[in-house]
């Protein structure tokens, strides 16, 4: 195998990479990001310099199927005044203030004119809530409620968004890894939401740094990293990439990735697609504990990417699912709410997710009439006795218990992973599938699997994995 001497994930470590984690929050953070212009420029621009992607245009005004690239929006200052001159409400102080693809405005007006466009959220009353009116033309504001019970319900305000809607273009990044398996991924995630934390940046920096992990490796599959506006940013992207598209196995879409909550994974609308199982198996041997939502098309852009044309199967790992947690579009889902080491035990398990996939291969016995003898090839413990026998029990992963030292404990599990593959090895079964029945970690069937093919027991068949599902 082409594979066999990969680095794992740990090329960095783990401190850096939360240091780094956490800068690109930090960095990133106060960027005014809407579906189009400078804040997802200069946003993407800081991404690049950790990993290098292109970075693309398209026109306002182009077609996408159903839908047209919006005009560009670019916001410079917003605010509502009291008639002495004192800001009430300032984009300056926090960009949700302003909603998103706000038309330009600039009159007096009384609070019961100004109140139809002030959107506020009661039952979380310290909270800004994010809003957007991307294909409506309008304006307004966004505080949070105690800001609006604090104004003065018989004053007239001035009211400005000093704003410009205007054609240019939509910008999204891409870079496409190349592997040798003819197995393509897709991996994506999205620039599109001002200033907050876990939804939208948490996203963008952990795609980032996935990019940069799996473009310093040698890698068997292809992986296309794509990272734009939600939504139109994906249907422009699918408009323009048709046919290579169509060629895609399965995917990732990154998002809500640093939370202080439960881990959680969206299975794609498959459930059992090889990229699902390769996610629950990396939750499984990293031992941690997570909430399987299902496939829902109240989500991200899997529902454009898997719709019916090209039915990619997108699943999605997070940590505080969007939907999930209070915080969602809110200013509180700030920097006090993510954090760097939150979204780097994310990271992980989508590098653990990947590795699934790389270590991925259906073997077929080259001694398939019984048990081969281990112990004559060095592949068999030759004191007797020193682990327990398979029992042969219905779930294999439970009736391992092993007495004596941990040395033993971990040659017992190299002698489980040796003699499963070889049951298993009926060009039927892959490496996810065997790991699934018999508990056993993937990476340690990969290497029993790698030493019974230096020892002509096993071969690899060629057999197009994604269609396992
Ligand atoms: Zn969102």
């Amino acid at each position: 195998m082409d594979n066999q001497n990969l680095p794992l994930f740990t090329s960095v470590s783990g401190a850096d990479l939360t240091n780094q984690a956490t800068g690109l929050l930090h960095d990133l953070f106060p960027i005014c990001r809407s579906l189009t212009g400078d804040g997802v420029r200069q946003t993407l621009g800081r991404l690049r310099l950790v990993a290098a992607f292109e970075i693309m245009e398209i026109p306002s005004g182009t077609r996408c199927y159903d839908w047209t690239v919006p005009d560009e929006w670019a916001i410079r200052d917003a605010y509502i005044e009291s008639m002495d001159g004192k800001r009430v409400i300032d984009f300056r102080n926090n960009n949700l203030h302003v909603v998103g693809y706000s038309t330009p405005v600039d009159a007096v007006m009384s609070f019961d004119e100004l109140a139809a466009s002030l959107h506020t959220l009661p039952h979380l009353p310290q909270a800004i809530p994010y809003r957007t009116s991307y294909y409506h033309p309008t304006w307004g504001f966004c505080l949070s409620h105690q800001q609006l019970m604090g104004m003065d319900r018989s004053q007239r305000y001035r009211v400005r968004i000093d704003s410009t809607l205007k054609p240019g273009s939509l910008t999204y990044g891409e870079r496409l890894l190349r592997g040798t398996s003819g197995q393509e991924y897709l991996i994506t995630s999205y620039c599109c939401h001002p200033s907050m934390g876990n939804d939208s940046l948490s996203g963008q920096v952990l795609w980032t740094l996935l990019l940069a992990q799996l473009a310093s490796r040698k890698l068997r599959h292809s992986y296309r990293f794509v990272i734009g506006p939600e939504t139109i940013g994906a249907i422009a992207y699918l408009s323009q990439h048709e046919s290579e598209m169509k060629r895609i196995a399965g995917g990732l879409v990154i998002t809500t990735v640093a939370g202080p909550g439960q881990f959680g994974f969206k299975r794609s609308f498959v459930g059992n697609h090889i990229v699902d199982r390769a996610a629950r198996l990396a939750f499984r041997d990293l031992g941690l504990k997570y909430i399987e939502y299902p496939f829902d098309i109240h989500g991200s852009d899997e529902r454009h990417y898997s719709s019916p044309h090209f039915r990619i199967p997108m699943a999605t790992i997070c940590k505080d699912k969007y939907h999930e947690y209070e915080y969602y579009h809110t200013s509180l889902d700030d920097l006090r709410f993510v954090s760097g080491e939150s979204l780097v035990k994310t990271l992980a398990v989508y590098g653990q997710a990947i590795e699934n996939l790389e270590l991925n291969e259906t073997y077929r016995s080259l001694h398939p009439y019984c048990e081969p003898m281990l112990s004559k090839r060095g592949l068999y413990p030759t004191m007797g006795g020193q682990v327990k026998q398979s029992d042969g029990s219905a779930n294999p992963a439970e009736g391992r218990v092993y007495g004596g030292s941990n040395n033993q404990v971990i040659h017992a599990e190299e002698l489980d992973a040796t003699l499963w593959m070889m049951f298993y090895a009926d060009g039927l079964h892959d490496v996810l599938d065997i790991a699934e029945k018999t508990g056993l970690p993937v990476r340690l069937l990969h290497i029993a699997a790698e030493h019974l093919c230096a020892h002509k027991l096993l071969e690899p068949i060629k057999r197009p994995e994604a269609t396992l599902s």
